[in-house]
């Protein structure tokens, strides 16, 4: 039975439609980001024919679609044979009933997407937060240099930028799992040190 499941999903799936359906992103070269290492760049190759498989340069993860959905999700072969059965609306070669598994394969999904929305829009304010810090580092640097312990701007923004940049980098880098867990903490943290950063920009205006 399972050879008969594994057989028909391996005859129906190809690897990189899989890796679409499944939320990675691959380029037009059947190229992806490999989701079982840090990968910055695309280092993933996916077959498009069905049978096919899948092999990472970085990291040399490989197989088939189903060790593919088995990694991605963590399960056995052969729930990943299901899983893909079931969402790609084949018909397995027994009764069986997915519906509570089919539940679980979109909750997923959509929780990967919400991730995915929620660290872009992260990054984008992280970084416009940075080209404020380091403008204004730029901007009272000189002066500051004179009178440094008097300028509060400077000294809040010497301290604030390494750990910006900080959070920055471990955004660029944490592995997914990691991050899901912090990225709320970062999030606040932004928003904490964009609202201070405010205050102090106010203080100093009016002081000049
Ligand atoms: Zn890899």
């Amino acid at each position: 039975m399972k050879t008969d499941l594994f057989q028909m999903v391996k005859e129906n799936v190809s690897p990189l439609q899989a890796a679409h359906f499944y939320g990675l992103r691959v380029n037009r070269n059947g190229m992806a980001c490999c989701p079982f290492h840090n990968d910055r760049h695309p280092s993933m190759k996916l077959d498009a024919k069905n049978g096919g498989g899948f092999h990472c340069f970085g990291c040399q993860e490989g197989g088939d679609v189903i060790t593919l959905v088995a990694r991605l999700f963590g399960s056995s072969n052969y729930d990943a044979a299901k899983r893909i059965a079931d969402d790609f609306g084949l018909s397995v070669p027994r009764e069986n009933s997915f519906e509570s598994e089919e539940t679980e394969a979109q909750r997923l999904q959509r929780e990967r997407l919400t991730h995915g929305i929620r660290k872009r829009e992260l990054c984008k304010n992280l970084l416009a937060h940075l080209s404020d810090l380091r403008k204004v580092k730029y901007q009272t640097e000189s002066e500051a240099m004179k009178a440094m312990e008097k300028n509060e701007a400077y000294s809040w923004v010497i301290g604030r930028l390494d750990q910006v940049e900080d959070y920055y980098d471990y955004l660029l880098d944490a592995p997914e799992a990691d991050l899901k867990e912090n990225i709320g903490e970062i999030e606040r943290r932004l928003s904490e040190s964009v609202r201070e950063f405010d205050e102090i920009r106010g203080r100093s205006e009016r002081a000049s």
